[in-house]
Protein backbone atom coordinates (compact mmCIF):
# COMPACT_ATOMS: atom_id res chain seq x y z
CA UNK A 1 0.00 0.00 0.00
CA UNK A 2 1.29 3.48 -0.74
CA UNK A 3 0.58 6.34 1.54
CA UNK A 4 2.21 9.70 1.94
CA UNK A 5 4.57 10.17 4.30
CA UNK A 6 2.35 12.66 6.37
CA UNK A 7 -0.41 10.95 6.55
CA UNK A 8 1.56 7.82 7.99
CA UNK A 9 3.05 10.19 10.80
CA UNK A 10 -0.57 11.00 11.68
CA UNK A 11 -1.32 8.75 14.57
CA UNK A 12 -4.61 7.45 15.46
CA UNK A 13 -7.17 8.64 17.85
CA UNK A 14 -6.18 7.04 21.38
CA UNK A 15 -9.64 7.61 22.66
CA UNK A 16 -11.55 6.51 19.27
CA UNK A 17 -8.97 3.30 19.56
CA UNK A 18 -10.67 2.87 23.15
CA UNK A 19 -13.73 3.06 22.42
CA UNK A 20 -13.82 0.57 19.73
CA UNK A 21 -11.58 -1.73 22.43
CA UNK A 22 -14.26 -1.36 24.23
CA UNK A 23 -17.23 -1.78 22.06
CA UNK A 24 -15.63 -5.14 20.92
CA UNK A 25 -15.25 -6.40 24.36
CA UNK A 26 -18.45 -5.84 25.21
CA UNK A 27 -20.02 -7.10 22.19
CA UNK A 28 -17.97 -10.25 23.77
CA UNK A 29 -20.48 -9.92 27.09
CA UNK A 30 -17.36 -8.76 29.08
CA UNK A 31 -18.71 -5.91 31.50
CA UNK A 32 -16.11 -3.37 30.46
CA UNK A 33 -16.56 0.00 32.17
CA UNK A 34 -15.74 3.02 30.67
CA UNK A 35 -13.88 5.38 32.02
CA UNK A 36 -12.52 6.71 29.11
CA UNK A 37 -15.47 8.13 27.59
CA UNK A 38 -15.27 11.67 25.74
CA UNK A 39 -19.25 12.15 26.24
CA UNK A 40 -22.29 12.74 28.31
CA UNK A 41 -24.66 10.02 28.27
CA UNK A 42 -27.69 12.44 28.40
CA UNK A 43 -30.50 12.23 25.13
CA UNK A 44 -30.55 15.32 23.11
CA UNK A 45 -32.26 18.51 24.29
CA UNK A 46 -35.97 18.07 23.36
CA UNK A 47 -35.78 21.42 21.44
CA UNK A 48 -33.16 20.09 19.88
CA UNK A 49 -34.89 17.19 18.81
CA UNK A 50 -38.18 18.46 18.03
CA UNK A 51 -36.37 21.28 15.47
CA UNK A 52 -34.41 17.86 14.01
CA UNK A 53 -37.35 16.91 13.25
CA UNK A 54 -39.24 19.65 12.03
CA UNK A 55 -36.62 20.37 9.53
CA UNK A 56 -36.71 16.61 7.89
CA UNK A 57 -40.20 16.55 7.53
CA UNK A 58 -40.46 19.66 5.31
CA UNK A 59 -38.35 17.22 3.16
CA UNK A 60 -36.48 20.02 1.83
CA UNK A 61 -32.82 19.19 2.99
CA UNK A 62 -30.15 21.08 0.51
CA UNK A 63 -26.96 22.54 0.62
CA UNK A 64 -26.49 25.52 3.10
CA UNK A 65 -24.48 28.26 2.96
CA UNK A 66 -21.26 26.87 3.05
CA UNK A 67 -20.01 29.52 6.22
CA UNK A 68 -23.60 28.19 8.37
CA UNK A 69 -27.72 29.07 7.42
CA UNK A 70 -28.30 32.63 8.44
CA UNK A 71 -30.73 30.97 11.16
CA UNK A 72 -28.33 29.27 13.04
CA UNK A 73 -26.07 32.01 13.00
CA UNK A 74 -28.75 34.54 14.35
CA UNK A 75 -28.77 32.14 17.36
CA UNK A 76 -24.81 32.38 17.63
CA UNK A 77 -24.47 35.76 17.58
CA UNK A 78 -27.39 35.59 20.69
CA UNK A 79 -25.52 33.00 22.27
CA UNK A 80 -22.25 34.70 21.86
CA UNK A 81 -23.61 38.34 23.23
CA UNK A 82 -25.28 36.39 26.21
CA UNK A 83 -22.16 34.36 26.99
CA UNK A 84 -19.28 36.32 26.17
CA UNK A 85 -20.42 40.12 25.97
CA UNK A 86 -19.61 40.92 22.69
CA UNK A 87 -21.63 41.64 19.52
CA UNK A 88 -20.17 39.85 16.27
CA UNK A 89 -21.76 39.67 12.96
CA UNK A 90 -22.72 37.40 10.94
CA UNK A 91 -19.83 37.52 8.52
CA UNK A 92 -17.57 36.22 12.02
CA UNK A 93 -19.02 33.48 12.05
CA UNK A 94 -18.41 29.54 9.92
CA UNK A 95 -20.48 26.64 11.16
CA UNK A 96 -18.12 23.49 10.69
CA UNK A 97 -18.91 20.02 11.24
CA UNK A 98 -17.60 19.85 14.92
CA UNK A 99 -15.24 22.11 17.23
CA UNK A 100 -12.96 19.72 15.42
CA UNK A 101 -13.46 20.64 11.86
CA UNK A 102 -13.26 24.03 12.88
CA UNK A 103 -9.96 23.90 14.42
CA UNK A 104 -8.47 22.02 11.54
CA UNK A 105 -9.74 24.62 8.93
CA UNK A 106 -8.42 27.34 11.50
CA UNK A 107 -4.97 25.77 11.74
CA UNK A 108 -5.42 25.67 7.69
CA UNK A 109 -5.88 28.62 7.16
CA UNK A 110 -3.32 30.54 9.21
CA UNK A 111 -0.44 27.90 8.93
CA UNK A 112 2.44 27.88 6.74
CA UNK A 113 4.51 25.24 6.36
CA UNK A 114 7.12 25.11 9.62
CA UNK A 115 4.75 27.79 11.50
CA UNK A 116 5.00 26.74 14.90
CA UNK A 117 1.91 26.47 17.28
CA UNK A 118 2.22 26.79 21.30
CA UNK A 119 0.47 24.04 23.10
CA UNK A 120 0.01 24.07 26.76
CA UNK A 121 0.28 20.76 28.18
CA UNK A 122 -1.59 18.37 29.50
CA UNK A 123 -3.21 19.36 25.50
CA UNK A 124 -6.30 17.54 23.90
CA UNK A 125 -4.59 14.44 21.74
CA UNK A 126 -5.80 16.31 18.24
CA UNK A 127 -3.81 19.31 18.39
CA UNK A 128 -0.20 18.22 18.18
CA UNK A 129 -1.65 15.90 15.32
CA UNK A 130 -3.85 19.00 13.48
CA UNK A 131 -0.59 21.43 13.46
CA UNK A 132 1.32 18.58 11.41
CA UNK A 133 -1.40 18.01 9.42
CA UNK A 134 -0.95 21.33 7.96
CA UNK A 135 3.11 21.08 8.11
CA UNK A 136 2.56 23.27 10.93
CA UNK A 137 5.25 22.58 14.06
CA UNK A 138 3.42 22.06 17.38
CA UNK A 139 5.52 23.65 20.39
CA UNK A 140 4.57 21.76 23.53
CA UNK A 141 4.84 24.21 26.55
CA UNK A 142 5.05 22.10 29.70
CA UNK A 143 4.54 23.49 33.21
CA UNK A 144 7.93 23.02 34.85
CA UNK A 145 6.05 22.85 38.56
CA UNK A 146 4.50 19.49 37.45
CA UNK A 147 1.10 21.91 37.74
CA UNK A 148 -1.35 22.13 35.09
CA UNK A 149 -1.03 25.12 34.14
CA UNK A 150 2.30 26.79 32.89
CA UNK A 151 3.40 30.40 33.33
CA UNK A 152 3.52 33.13 31.43
CA UNK A 153 7.80 33.12 31.29
CA UNK A 154 7.31 28.99 30.57
CA UNK A 155 5.42 30.16 27.02
CA UNK A 156 7.30 33.17 26.32
CA UNK A 157 10.57 30.97 26.34
CA UNK A 158 8.93 28.89 23.83
CA UNK A 159 7.50 31.71 21.46
CA UNK A 160 9.89 32.48 18.43
CA UNK A 161 9.54 34.19 15.16
CA UNK A 162 7.96 31.15 13.60
CA UNK A 163 5.30 31.25 16.09
CA UNK A 164 1.78 31.93 14.35
CA UNK A 165 -0.31 30.99 17.01
CA UNK A 166 -1.36 29.48 20.46
CA UNK A 167 -3.94 27.22 21.08
CA UNK A 168 -5.66 27.64 24.99
CA UNK A 169 -8.37 25.50 26.22
CA UNK A 170 -10.14 26.19 29.49
CA UNK A 171 -11.59 23.95 30.66
CA UNK A 172 -8.97 21.71 29.78
CA UNK A 173 -9.14 18.52 28.59
CA UNK A 174 -7.38 16.50 29.72
CA UNK A 175 -6.51 18.16 33.12
CA UNK A 176 -10.84 19.51 34.64
CA UNK A 177 -8.32 22.90 35.08
CA UNK A 178 -10.37 25.88 34.47
CA UNK A 179 -7.88 28.99 34.06
CA UNK A 180 -7.37 31.54 36.39
CA UNK A 181 -8.66 34.81 34.77
CA UNK A 182 -5.58 36.51 35.35
CA UNK A 183 -4.03 33.76 33.18
CA UNK A 184 -6.27 34.55 30.50
CA UNK A 185 -5.72 37.98 30.82
CA UNK A 186 -1.92 37.89 30.56
CA UNK A 187 -2.20 35.74 27.32
CA UNK A 188 -4.49 37.81 25.44
CA UNK A 189 -2.52 40.40 26.10
CA UNK A 190 0.77 38.60 25.41
CA UNK A 191 -0.51 37.51 22.08
CA UNK A 192 -1.44 40.92 21.03
CA UNK A 193 1.77 42.41 21.78
CA UNK A 194 3.52 39.61 19.52
CA UNK A 195 1.08 39.34 16.79
CA UNK A 196 -0.03 35.91 17.47
CA UNK A 197 -3.50 34.27 17.10
CA UNK A 198 -4.73 33.35 20.47
CA UNK A 199 -7.13 30.55 19.53
CA UNK A 200 -9.65 29.64 22.43
CA UNK A 201 -11.63 25.89 22.24
CA UNK A 202 -13.78 26.86 24.62
CA UNK A 203 -16.02 23.35 23.97
CA UNK A 204 -16.31 23.17 27.78
CA UNK A 205 -17.13 26.38 28.64
CA UNK A 206 -20.50 25.97 30.51
CA UNK A 207 -19.04 22.88 31.94
CA UNK A 208 -18.06 24.23 35.22
CA UNK A 209 -18.59 23.63 38.79
CA UNK A 210 -18.16 25.09 42.19
CA UNK A 211 -19.85 28.75 41.04
CA UNK A 212 -15.72 28.99 38.64
CA UNK A 213 -16.36 30.84 35.51
CA UNK A 214 -14.41 30.00 32.38
CA UNK A 215 -13.40 34.05 32.04
CA UNK A 216 -13.86 35.02 27.99
CA UNK A 217 -10.74 35.95 26.39
CA UNK A 218 -12.64 38.45 24.86
CA UNK A 219 -12.86 40.13 28.18
CA UNK A 220 -9.11 41.24 28.26
CA UNK A 221 -9.08 42.36 24.93
CA UNK A 222 -10.39 46.28 23.94
CA UNK A 223 -10.04 45.50 19.93
CA UNK A 224 -12.48 44.67 18.22
CA UNK A 225 -13.02 41.46 16.44
CA UNK A 226 -11.96 42.60 13.44
CA UNK A 227 -8.62 43.81 14.85
CA UNK A 228 -8.15 41.44 18.05
CA UNK A 229 -5.82 38.47 17.60
CA UNK A 230 -8.63 36.67 20.04
CA UNK A 231 -10.26 33.52 17.74
CA UNK A 232 -13.23 31.34 19.66
CA UNK A 233 -13.80 27.94 19.41
CA UNK A 234 -17.06 26.70 19.99
CA UNK A 235 -20.09 23.69 19.77
CA UNK A 236 -22.64 22.03 20.90
CA UNK A 237 -21.20 18.68 21.71
CA UNK A 238 -20.13 18.35 25.23
CA UNK A 239 -22.44 21.92 26.86
CA UNK A 240 -25.64 19.98 25.32
CA UNK A 241 -24.35 16.61 24.99
CA UNK A 242 -25.04 16.44 21.10
CA UNK A 243 -21.68 14.79 20.23
CA UNK A 244 -23.23 13.34 17.15
CA UNK A 245 -24.83 16.33 15.78
CA UNK A 246 -21.16 17.36 15.06
CA UNK A 247 -21.72 21.20 14.57
CA UNK A 248 -18.79 23.28 15.74
CA UNK A 249 -18.36 26.87 15.08
CA UNK A 250 -15.41 29.77 14.88
CA UNK A 251 -15.91 33.69 15.80
CA UNK A 252 -12.94 35.03 13.70
CA UNK A 253 -12.26 38.20 11.84
CA UNK A 254 -14.73 38.67 8.54
CA UNK A 255 -11.31 38.21 6.55
CA UNK A 256 -10.36 35.25 8.42
CA UNK A 257 -13.63 33.71 8.13
CA UNK A 258 -14.00 34.31 4.40
CA UNK A 259 -10.91 32.31 3.76
CA UNK A 260 -12.07 29.74 6.61
CA UNK A 261 -15.62 29.61 4.21
CA UNK A 262 -12.94 29.14 0.75
CA UNK A 263 -11.61 25.90 2.61
CA UNK A 264 -14.86 24.77 3.55
CA UNK A 265 -16.06 25.08 0.19
CA UNK A 266 -13.89 23.02 -1.11
CA UNK A 267 -13.67 20.19 1.40
CA UNK A 268 -17.31 19.55 2.87
CA UNK A 269 -19.21 22.39 0.89
CA UNK A 270 -20.98 22.68 4.16
CA UNK A 271 -22.83 21.05 7.07
CA UNK A 272 -25.92 19.15 7.10
CA UNK A 273 -28.64 21.70 7.15
CA UNK A 274 -30.59 18.91 9.14
CA UNK A 275 -28.37 19.13 11.95
CA UNK A 276 -27.89 22.91 12.08
CA UNK A 277 -31.47 23.16 12.35
CA UNK A 278 -30.86 20.37 15.36
CA UNK A 279 -28.06 22.79 16.95
CA UNK A 280 -30.76 25.58 16.71
CA UNK A 281 -33.13 24.40 18.51
CA UNK A 282 -30.99 23.39 21.28
CA UNK A 283 -29.12 27.44 21.39
CA UNK A 284 -32.50 28.97 21.41
CA UNK A 285 -34.60 26.77 23.38
CA UNK A 286 -35.01 26.49 27.32
CA UNK A 287 -31.51 26.16 28.72
CA UNK A 288 -32.32 24.11 31.82
CA UNK A 289 -31.01 20.40 29.99
CA UNK A 290 -27.60 22.48 30.14
CA UNK A 291 -27.87 23.49 34.06
CA UNK A 292 -29.43 19.77 34.72
CA UNK A 293 -26.35 18.19 32.80
CA UNK A 294 -23.74 20.39 34.46
CA UNK A 295 -24.76 19.70 38.19
CA UNK A 296 -24.92 15.79 37.12
CA UNK A 297 -21.76 15.92 36.00
CA UNK A 298 -20.89 17.82 39.08
CA UNK A 299 -22.11 15.10 41.28
CA UNK A 300 -20.49 12.56 39.50
CA UNK A 301 -16.55 14.63 39.85
CA UNK A 302 -17.59 14.61 43.74
CA UNK A 303 -17.91 11.20 43.64
CA UNK A 304 -15.21 10.47 41.63
CA UNK A 305 -12.89 12.37 44.02
CA UNK A 306 -14.32 10.87 46.92
CA UNK A 307 -13.11 7.61 45.74
CA UNK A 308 -9.41 9.43 44.23
CA UNK A 309 -8.77 10.41 47.34
CA UNK A 310 -8.91 7.61 49.39
CA UNK A 311 -6.93 5.53 46.47
CA UNK A 312 -3.21 5.30 48.40
CA UNK A 313 -0.69 6.69 46.62
CA UNK A 314 -2.57 8.86 43.92
CA UNK A 315 -2.38 12.47 44.05
CA UNK A 316 -5.17 14.17 41.56
CA UNK A 317 -5.77 17.76 41.12
CA UNK A 318 -9.80 18.47 42.21
CA UNK A 319 -11.03 19.12 38.27
CA UNK A 320 -13.31 22.73 38.01
CA UNK A 321 -14.71 21.76 34.73
CA UNK A 322 -15.20 19.10 31.74
CA UNK A 323 -16.12 15.76 32.77
CA UNK A 324 -12.43 14.65 33.21
CA UNK A 325 -9.72 14.16 35.93
CA UNK A 326 -5.64 13.69 35.54
CA UNK A 327 -4.50 12.14 38.40
CA UNK A 328 -0.95 11.18 38.81
CA UNK A 329 -0.75 7.20 39.23
CA UNK A 330 3.55 7.25 39.10
CA UNK A 331 3.10 5.64 42.89
CA UNK A 332 2.07 2.29 40.55
CA UNK A 333 3.55 3.08 36.96
CA UNK A 334 4.96 5.51 35.48
CA UNK A 335 4.50 3.97 32.42
CA UNK A 336 0.70 4.84 31.57
CA UNK A 337 0.16 2.57 28.64
CA UNK A 338 1.07 0.26 30.49
CA UNK A 339 -1.09 0.59 33.52
CA UNK A 340 -4.06 1.38 30.91
CA UNK A 341 -3.31 -1.87 29.55
CA UNK A 342 -3.11 -3.69 32.76
CA UNK A 343 -6.51 -2.08 34.17
CA UNK A 344 -8.37 -2.83 30.67
CA UNK A 345 -6.95 -6.83 31.08
CA UNK A 346 -7.66 -7.45 34.84
CA UNK A 347 -10.35 -5.33 35.72
CA UNK A 348 -12.34 -4.48 32.62
CA UNK A 349 -11.80 -0.93 33.14
CA UNK A 350 -10.87 1.61 30.29
CA UNK A 351 -8.64 4.91 31.07
CA UNK A 352 -6.68 6.81 28.71
CA UNK A 353 -3.00 6.57 29.33
CA UNK A 354 -1.47 10.17 30.06
CA UNK A 355 1.00 10.13 27.87
CA UNK A 356 -1.10 10.98 24.65
CA UNK A 357 -1.92 14.20 26.73
CA UNK A 358 2.23 14.99 27.43
CA UNK A 359 1.49 13.85 31.09
CA UNK A 360 2.93 10.39 31.24
CA UNK A 361 2.56 8.89 35.23
CA UNK A 362 -0.90 10.10 34.85
CA UNK A 363 -4.62 8.28 33.60
CA UNK A 364 -7.54 10.43 32.25
CA UNK A 365 -10.37 9.29 33.93
CA UNK A 366 -13.64 10.62 32.89
CA UNK A 367 -17.22 10.78 35.04
CA UNK A 368 -19.29 11.66 31.96
CA UNK A 369 -21.03 8.27 32.64
CA UNK A 370 -23.37 7.46 35.67
CA UNK A 371 -22.13 7.72 39.05
CA UNK A 372 -22.44 3.59 39.50
CA UNK A 373 -19.75 3.61 36.57
CA UNK A 374 -17.67 6.10 38.46
CA UNK A 375 -18.00 3.79 41.96
CA UNK A 376 -17.37 0.16 40.33
CA UNK A 377 -14.67 1.60 37.83
CA UNK A 378 -12.70 3.13 40.62
CA UNK A 379 -13.37 0.21 43.45
CA UNK A 380 -12.04 -2.34 39.98
CA UNK A 381 -8.68 0.04 39.77
CA UNK A 382 -8.15 -0.51 43.62
CA UNK A 383 -8.55 -3.90 43.53
CA UNK A 384 -6.09 -4.50 41.02
CA UNK A 385 -3.41 -1.78 41.85
CA UNK A 386 -3.74 -1.61 45.57
CA UNK A 387 -2.56 -4.35 47.96
CA UNK A 388 -4.13 -3.44 50.83
CA UNK A 389 -7.83 -3.78 49.53
CA UNK A 390 -9.66 -6.63 49.97
CA UNK A 391 -8.21 -9.22 47.25
CA UNK A 392 -11.58 -10.30 45.98
CA UNK A 393 -14.01 -8.59 43.84
CA UNK A 394 -17.10 -9.61 41.57
CA UNK A 395 -16.50 -8.48 38.14
CA UNK A 396 -20.07 -8.77 36.23
CA UNK A 397 -21.10 -12.30 37.94
CA UNK A 398 -17.42 -13.81 38.28
CA UNK A 399 -15.97 -13.90 41.42
CA UNK A 400 -11.68 -12.88 40.88
CA UNK A 401 -9.11 -13.55 43.24
CA UNK A 402 -6.40 -10.83 43.04
CA UNK A 403 -3.36 -13.23 42.85
CA UNK A 404 -0.66 -10.80 41.42
CA UNK A 405 0.69 -7.95 44.63
N1 LIG B 1 -11.82 20.40 21.67
C1 LIG B 1 -11.67 19.61 22.75
C2 LIG B 1 -10.77 20.05 23.83
C3 LIG B 1 -12.35 18.39 22.82
O1 LIG B 1 -12.21 17.61 23.90
C4 LIG B 1 -13.19 18.00 21.75
C5 LIG B 1 -13.93 16.68 21.74
N2 LIG B 1 -13.33 15.64 22.36
C6 LIG B 1 -13.30 18.86 20.66
C7 LIG B 1 -12.61 20.05 20.65
C8 LIG B 1 -14.13 18.49 19.45
O2 LIG B 1 -15.46 18.76 19.61
P1 LIG B 1 -16.51 18.34 18.46
O3 LIG B 1 -17.13 17.07 18.92
O4 LIG B 1 -17.47 19.50 18.40
O5 LIG B 1 -15.75 18.16 17.21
Amino acid sequence: MSVSQLARSIVESPTLRLNEEARLLRERGEPVIHLGIGEPKNKAPFPAILSTAAKIVTGDVKYSPTDGLPSLKKAIIRYTEEHYNRVVAPENIIISSGAKQSIFNLLYTVLNPQDEVIVLAPYWVSYPEMIRMVYGVPVIVTPEDGSFQPRLEEIERAVGPYTKAMIVNSPNNPSGMVYPASFIAEVVEFCERKGIYLIMDDIYHKLVFDGTEAAPAYRFTKKDTESTKVIVVNGIAKVYGMTGYRIGWTIASRELTQVMTNIQAQTTSCVSSILQAGAEGALLGLQSAVESLRLQIQNNRDVMMQELVSFRGVKVHKPLGTFYCLPDFRAYNGNSLELCRFLLKKALVVTVPGKEFGMEGHLRLSYSGTVKDVTEGLERMKWALDPQSANEIYIGDRKLVRDWL
